[in-house]
């Protein structure tokens, strides 16, 4: 399926997981970058995939455990992951992937020590293990048993600590390192929680500042720079390759209506974004890129301008969903006060103060977030209106999912 690997591709469904290790490990025929397709493996290929970037970023040696040790504990996170439409093994390992494309071809690497890549690489693999392809506010409308054991706090990411910290027992993995090794992992994992995502932008703004041009960085900040890099490649299905962007986007709705149907089945609340009679694909991802990725990305653009790339991907996958969203709308958007948004990573309560921004400052289409040194303009000259405050919006005709392009899927 993949256009950049077509003479490995067509052998893939005869590779086992070593004979892709293999191939990955040597940088031979599967290319490692944005353009990455997961869904181009099988899980079995993905565990081979997934072992040979730690392999290339040295963090086997750095446990000093074998290849094979290592790719069993692989095989295991692999079991740990429910085939969801969107919350799967695909997409850890395509994490994973975005990880190590910061970590080398955008250099992020070079900051961090061996250990703090580590720590980011298995919080990357592992960090939405055991999701059920229902999220937290599901978990507490529903008063699910997990949402009881975690009172209702990160209740998915705090489950997936729990699986990981067993796997990573099991395997004795981290027999040889430091303590503090599984600490960061798990740090990094509940910071996925999209709770978390303005405090991230605020962090990362932050990190703008007290940044090191060379030389040391502080602990503190590395390990900040871990979760950063860690959100980003969680949330960074908007900034890939439009073909990529709207395959994962096609999954996360088909994940959204199917928790939707199954509030509605049991009389909960539907949940924002979930609704498939009511809700646009299209205009999630707009939504989803005025106020969640472009800010963010921006900042990481600022600290770390290499990164522009995503940038790139981001205002040309705009272009494509605001010709979308005018094809698919007919129904002018209704303003609704709003302030609870679902992406794929989580659901997202939008600050007052955040909302207040856009609304006293009618010059600024961006959130507060958004706006700080170095912001290219050309990121402004989009679809979307920039004079004027304007709510999420949930609006009607979600076209069918047969109806839309799907370049990588079908
Ligand atoms: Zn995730």
């Amino acid at each position: 399926m993949s256009k950049a690997m077509p003479e490995v591709n067509g052998h893939l469904c005869s590779l086992d997981a070593w004979d892709t290790f293999s191939l990955v490990k040597s940088d031979l025929g599967i290319k490692i970058n944005l353009n990455f397709n997961a869904w181009d493996f099988t899980c079995d290929n993905l565990v081979g995939v997934a072992s040979a970037l730690f392999a290339r970023l040295g963090l086997i040696q750095h446990l000093k455990i074998s290849e094979r040790e290592f790719m069993l504990f692989v095989k295991a996170v692999e079991a740990g992951y429910l085939s969801n439409p969107y919350h799967s093994f695909h997409h850890a390992v395509d994490v994973c992937v975005v990880i190590f494309f910061t970590l080398i071809d955008l250099g992020l690497g070079a900051r961090l020590s061996t250990k703090d890549i580590l720590a980011l690489m298995l919080a990357g693999l592992c960090h939405d293990i055991g999701h059920p392809g229902v999220n937290n506010m599901y978990q507490v409308n529903a008063k699910t048993e997990l949402a009881e054991a975690f009172n209702g706090v990160s209740v998915l990411e705090n489950y997936s600590c729990q699986l990981t910290k067993n796997i990573l027992e099991k395997h004795r993995l981290l027999r040889n390192s430091e303590p503090d090794v599984e600490e960061c992992v798990m740090e990094y994992i509940l910071a996925t929680d999209m709770a978390f995502h303005f405090s991230k932008v605020e962090e990362l703004n932050q990190l703008l500042l007290e940044w090191p041009q060379e030389g040391q960085v502080p602990r503190k900040s590395r390990r900040q720079l871990c979760g950063t890099i860690l959100h980003a490649a969680d949330i960074s299905n908007a900034v890939r390759p439009w073909p990529l962007c709207k395959a994962w986007s096609d999954m996360v709705i088909n994940e959204f209506f199917q928790q939707g149907d199954l509030e509605r089945r049991n009389d909960l609340p539907v949940s924002p974004n979930m609704d498939r009679g009511c809700s646009s694909q299209a205009q999630i991802a707009l939504d989803f890129d005025a106020y969640i990725i472009t800010p963010f990305f921006e900042a990481l653009a600022s600290l770390f301008p290499d990164s522009k790339v995503f940038l790139q991907h981001l205002h040309s996958n705009r272009k494509r969903w605001t010709v979308l969203n005018r094809k698919l709308s007919a129904l002018p958007s209704p303003l609704l006060p709003i302030r609870r948004v679902s992406f794929s990573a989580g659901t997202v309560i939008i600050p007052d103060s955040f909302r207040e921004d856009t609304k006293s400052s009618p010059n600024n289409s961006l959130p507060r977030g958004a706006r700080h040194r170095r912001r290219p303009n050309s990121l402004r000259r989009d679809g979307c209106p920039t004079d004027k405050v304007r709510p999420f919006s949930f609006i009607a005709r979600i076209p069918s999912t047969d109806s839309l392009e799907h370049p990588v899927l079908s």
